[in-house]
Order: structure tokens, then sequence, then C-alpha cells
């Protein structure tokens, strides 16, 4: 395996610059850990207040560039990544572990996110009122917020770093983006790609490091106006509070507990195939996994059979293998957490019935594979039931009713997203009603989303905004209302 020397710098102020520690970590390829693509910086605090000051100066000359122009960068720029969709797909694959197919396929997601965004400074940003007095002219307009902080997990390194930097530059914002530390190769990609697109000095600075330190220190930055925030729960509750209490606007988009409903009337052949796909495509590590399906008791043996027979037909392995269903997770500290919830899950009571282990036979032995994993008998109240385990695990519930269903589906703290699979409108309109979920799906898979349509959970899944589609208009800007009148003849 090439080991590549590449040593990456942060970009700040229009420039690749090193990090004032001069500390570098190893970005490793958890398929097999003898690849390393590259070393990236391990930054401070100092290179975050040179990142913050950049684009703070940058911002006063971005907020004034003229929407046409602000478009046609961004529309230059899903031109360059639908360019390098192979190139960016591969180091995507490489770098976190999915398969090429949804490598790729993330990729050019990210071209359509910034083609949606390069619309928007073309769109209408604001509403024209009548005044009770004749010659006033009142209208309330979008503007942009100033410095926003973007810090992204690693679970999708393009698609949700682009669904956050698109919108952010498109209202006029400049933006410090921290990438997750396990991925921060595909974020120098796509920093490539916005400088290869024209954006000005400034306006995107990229600083890599740990989000203990460089996370943290963009949070507290009195110049960052405002914070977005994708990842885990207890991360982004720490981060609103230390952002939020010196006034800044935060934006949380957190974990999920999704469940897939299955009720008696479904075709369980393509019940098992939404089942399979949301527990397992990308390892199960997506926010909007299937990790809880609750099924109708008359039919939940005969699921679970087909779902356990179709667990153990897919193929595990590297994400670059063109066969692979399923790749690795993203680094052994997930692996272990994985497995430890396997161990919990069978201390509980429910009924491991296939995988529940590593895979480690041949080159397996060089990633961070486990076995797609059924659990039956699981209870509503079950830490595996519960909790985000984040990896290739699912659960089956069994349920005597609708009713009972739904009512466990909501009996978490997560409410991002949910399924239900039935050829009954009245059931499908009951899911609808009283599901507690910010995305609901009826009759396909709880992971999948547009990208021109709002995005975001309910409850403990997010912040109450919305991204995506032009609900990304609520966080990254603010109202300005004017009253025009006219002097004194
Ligand atoms: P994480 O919370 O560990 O890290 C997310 C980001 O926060 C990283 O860039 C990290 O470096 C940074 N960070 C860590 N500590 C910080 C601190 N003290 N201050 C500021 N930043 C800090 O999450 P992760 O493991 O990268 O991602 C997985 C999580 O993301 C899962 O919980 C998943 O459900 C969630 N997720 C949610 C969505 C959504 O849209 N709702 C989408 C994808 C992933």
């Amino acid at each position: 395996m090439a080991v590549a020397e590449r040593r990456f710098r942060n970009y700040i102020a229009g420039e690749w610059v090193d990090a004032s520690s001069g500390e570098m970590r190893p970005d490793e390829n958890p398929a097999d850990v003898r690849e390393i693509l590259g070393f990236f910086p391990r930054s401070t605090e100092v290179d975050v207040d040179r990142a913050v000051e950049a684009a703070a100066e940058a911002f006063a000359t971005w907020r004034r560039t003229p929407g046409p122009q602000r478009a046609a960068i961004l529309h230059k720029a899903a031109n360059i990544l639908e360019a390098r969709a192979r190139e960016v797909g591969e180091a995507l694959t490489r770098e976190e572990g999915k398969t090429i197919g949804e490598g790729v396929g993330e990729v050019l997601r990210g071209v359509q996110i910034l083609r949606f965004f390069a619309g928007e400074p073309l769109r209408p940003f604001g509403e024209v009122f009548s005044a009770t007095t004749a010659d006033t002219f009142l209208w309330a307009e979008r503007v942009p917020l100033g410095v926003v902080g973007v810090i992204t997990p690693w679970n999708f390194p393009v698609a949700i770093p682009l669904w956050k930097l698109a919108p952010c530059l498109a209202y006029g914002n400049t933006a410090v983006f921290k990438p997750a530390e396990l991925t921060p190769l595909t974020a120098h990609l796509i920093t490539e790609v916005f400088i290869e697109a024209g954006l000005p000095p400034g306006v995107l600075n990229l600083v890599h490091g740990p989000g203990s330190v460089v996370g943290e220190a963009i949070a507290r930055h009195p110049k960052v106006t405002a914070v977005t925030f994708t990842g885990s729960n207890a991360v982004g509750r720490h981060l609103y509070q230390v952002a939020s209490e010196r006034g800044a606007k935060v934006q949380l988009e957190l974990g999920g507990k999704n469940p897939l409903l299955v009720a008696d009337d479904a075709d369980l052949n393509f019940a098992v195939e939404l089942a399979t796909s949301g527990a397992f495509r990308s390892t199960g590590q997506k926010c909007t996994a299937t990790s809880r399906v609750i099924v109708l008791e008359s039919v939940v043996r005969d699921f679970t059979e087909k779902l356990v027979e179709r667990a153990r037909s897919l193929k595990v392995g590297p994400g670059m293998d063109a066969a692979t269903y399923m790749g690795p997770l993203v680094s052994e500290e997930q692996r272990q957490r994985v497995l430890s919830y396997i161990e919990t899950g069978e201390q509980e009571g429910a009924r491991l019935l296939t995988g529940g282990h590593e895979l480690a036979e041949g080159d397996l032995r060089y990633g961070y594979f486990v076995a797609p994993t059924v659990f039956a008998d699981v209870a509503p109240g079950m830490r595996i039931a519960q909790e985000e385990i984040f990896g290739p695990v699912v659960g089956v519930i069994r349920a005597r009713s609708l009713e009972e269903a739904i009512e466990i589906a909501n009996g978490v703290g997560y409410g991002l997203s949910a399924s239900i699979v039935t050829r009954d409108i009245r059931k499908a309109f009951d899911f609808i009603r009283s599901i507690e979920a910010g995305v609901v799906h009826v009759n396909s898979e709880t992971a999948g989303a547009e990208p021109h349509v709002p995005f975001g959970g309910m409850k403990g899944s997010s912040s109450f905004s919305r991204e995506q589609g032009r609900a990304a208009m609520e966080f990254f800007t603010q109202v300005k209302t004017v009253y025009l009148d006219m002097p004194p003849a």
C-alpha cells in the first residue's frame, strides 16, 4: 500500500498555511490502515483567530458582492466538482470507508446542492409591505450574519459541509470551516473546488484540528456571529451553551434513532430491502439510518427470518471493491463503541440472530470491519433501542397494534426520520399525523433526502432549525426592516 508523504495545510486569507503548532496527524484508510492518505495539521486557537480575522475582513466586501456574482462562483464550483466527482468520491471512500458508489453518489449530491444554492442569490430575499403613510416605502430584507463557524462530522464529509457552506456563502456570509479530524482530505478537496471557482481570499477559511481545541475556539470566538454544527448530541449541546451564552446564533443537527414500521399488510420482501438498506448502507453510519424495525406481531417472525437471511448475504469489504455492499466503520474507536453496544444488547436480553462480531479474515484484518448485526426480541426500553449506536446494528421490536408501534417509535429522545411500510392509506396517514420526526417516509427507507427540501429533526435531533432548500435562509440570514420616507419637499 502506498504511503502518501503529502503534508496538507490550512487555508486562511487566501493562502495555504502551516498550523502554528507544527503538529500533524495521519489520515488513514479505515478499510486498510496500512494506507495513509496524508498528514493534516493539528491547529490551535491561534490559527482559529487568524481564520476568523480573515473572514471578518472579507465579509465587508463579500456581503456587498452582487448576488449574480456570488451565484456565478457557486455555479462554477458545481461544474468543477462534477468534473472531479470520481476523484473526490474515491478520496471520500478511502478516508471514510463507504462504498465507491455511495462516495461518488455523495459528491454528485454535493453538485446538486451547489446548483440549488447558486440559484439563491437570484431569487427574492425579502417582502414589500404597505405603510400607514402614503410616501413610506416599507420592506423587510434578508441580510447576511457575518462570520459563520461551520463544524461538521465525518459521516457525510462532502454533502454536509456543502449543504452548510453553499447557503452560508450564497447569502453573503464568510466562513471558518472546521471539518471532522477523520475526514480532512475531502474537506481539503472541497476547499480547492471553491478556490478554483474564484472565491475571493478570506471568504472561506479551512482550519483542521481537534474539535476540543479548534471547534471550541470557533464556538467561543467573539467575532463568530453564528455557528452551524452537525454531530453528536453530547458535543452539540455543549457547543450550544458555549456559543449561545455569548449571544451567537447556533444551529444543531444531531443524532437519530430512526424507526421503520412494518405494518401487517406490508410486502415483506420490500420491507426487508428497505430495512437492509436503511440499516447497513454506509455501515449504519448515517444520522438517518434505520436502527429500530418495529413490526406488527402477525408478521414479525417471517419478517425477521427474511431480514437475517438478507443480512447474512451482504458482502462486507473495502469500499473500493465494486462488489462490496458494506464497508468498514470509520475508526477503531467507532468499532469499539459498536461492539460495546452489541455486548450491552446481549446483556439486556435481546436475541442476537446474526453478526455481533468483528470481521478479520484475510485482508479484512487491516480494517475496522463488523458483521451486519440483527437483534430480535428487543424491548423498547433497552439501551440498544434508545441510544444511537451509529453502526451496522438493527433491533427488531414487536408491536401488537399500529398505535403501539407508533407509541414505541415516539418513545425515544430523538426525532430525526421515520418510515412506515404499508399499502393501507389510513395507516399511512395515522403514521404521518402521529409520528414525531422531522423527516417522514412512507414506503421508502428512513435514510434519503432530496437536496432542495427542508431537512432536520424534532426533539433531541436538532435545534428546531432546518437545513437545505430555502429553509436554509432562516439560519444563514437575519431580517432588516426598512422604512424609507420621502424627505419634506
Ligand atoms: P462529533 O460530535 O464527535 O463531532 C462533530 C464535529 O464537532 C467534529 O468536527 C468534531 O471535531 C467537532 N467537535 C468535537 N468536540 C467539539 C467541541 N468541544 N467544540 C466544538 N466542536 C467540537 O460527531 P461525529 O462523530 O463526527 O459524527 C457523528 C454524529 O453526527 C452522530 O451522532 C450523527 O447522528 C450526527 N449526524 C447528524 C446529522 C444530522 O443532520 N442530524 C447528519 C450526520 C451526522
